[in-house]
């Protein structure tokens, strides 16, 4: 099997890679591996602050507001953490300080990461009858390297009201997407075999290009981009190609005109497989997690037979 990010990518937290010599069981393999093994940090404990409290003013406020603190919880979770593994965080239940000790003291500065929030809705005297919390309140109480992420700061989690405060101490921890969703770090995994559009009839083809359309890279859909070879290689200008063809296909009255004069034919056990990241992990590191996760449990398979068998 031999990978390569296709050319222009990734962009933000989106990637392209050509997968080749390979098959579609291996390339589903590595999607399921980014989907449920790749470990990620993800809030999985929130202590809130309850009660009614008196600022220094005098004014009352009250650990209120419009969302019960188990949505609030479940929002907290479903936020990306920047997650580095260099930095030598261990899975709690892999953790030399924490494995004996009772469920509720479990959690260390080895296997968790801390943060905390203080906010309260407008004062009583204000003219805001709302204020909204957004994480970028939230702060790191252990290394700054795990901070919120200025780009997922604008996520807002609540609204509060004057007389409203919210304040609690949340926990990260690294887990798997197979134990639950918050720790799946990628989205729109997915995998198509490569392409080529050839060009059969470039007469016919004009029902296509004289429509004008373009790539998203911006180059014109017309003879030129087939080239002298009548091909078109380029594996995000094919992948555009796809999507122009839906405009001379079936249904749209001129399939006749067009009558198949590109057609798209598919390349041998080669695979162009595109994902994104939600942030917490940049595209090529997932990437190269899923492989070695792959790899760590097919290390002990010979292990796992030669026992079965003897
Ligand atoms: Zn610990």
């Amino acid at each position: 099997m031999k990978t390569e990010i296709v050319q222009g990518w990734p962009q933000g937290h989106e990637i392209r890679i050509l997968i080749t010599d390979t098959d579609a069981a291996q390339v589903n393999a590595i999607r399921r591996a980014l989907i449920a093994d790749v470990p990620k940090l993800a809030i999985t404990r929130v202590d809130f602050s309850q009660g009614v409290t008196q600022d220094n003013k005098g004014e009352v406020v009250e650990s209120v507001n419009v969302l019960p603190d188990e949505v609030l919880a479940h929002r907290l979770a479903m936020i990306p953490i920047p997650t580095n593994m260099d930095e030598g965080l261990v899975f709690p239940d892999a953790c030399e300080n924490c494995k004996d000790v009772v469920e509720k003291d479990k959690g260390c500065p080895m296997c968790q990461v801390l943060y905390t929030l203080s906010a309260r809705g407008p004062s009583a005297d204000s003219d805001e009858e709302l204020r909204t919390v957004y994480a970028g309140d939230i702060t790191t109480i252990s290394d700054p390297v795990f901070d919120i992420r200025d780009e997922h700061k604008t996520i807002p989690l609540t609204v509060l009201s004057k007389g409203q405060f919210l304040e609690f101490y949340a926990f990260a921890v690294l887990g798997r997407g197979r134990d639950h969703a918050k720790w799946s770090p990628v989205a729109a995994v997915g995998f198509r075999p490569q392409q080529v559009a050839v060009l059969k009839d470039a007469k016919a083809a004009e029902t296509l290009f004289g429509l004008g359309l373009t790539t998203t890279d911006g180059t014109p859909i017309d003879a030129k981009l087939f080239g002298k070879g009548k091909k078109v290689t380029d594996i995000n200008h094919v992948m555009d190609l796809e999507k122009a063809l839906h405009q001379v296909g079936h249904g749209t009255g001129r399939e006749a005109d067009f009558a198949e004069s590109i057609v798209m034919e598919t390349v041998d056990n080669a695979y162009v497989f595109s994902y994104e990241t939600d942030g917490s992990l940049d595209p090529v590191t997932a990437f190269n997690m899923a492989l070695d996760e792959l790899a760590g449990r097919f290390d002990t398979i010979k292990e796992q037979l030669d026992g079965a068998l003897a």
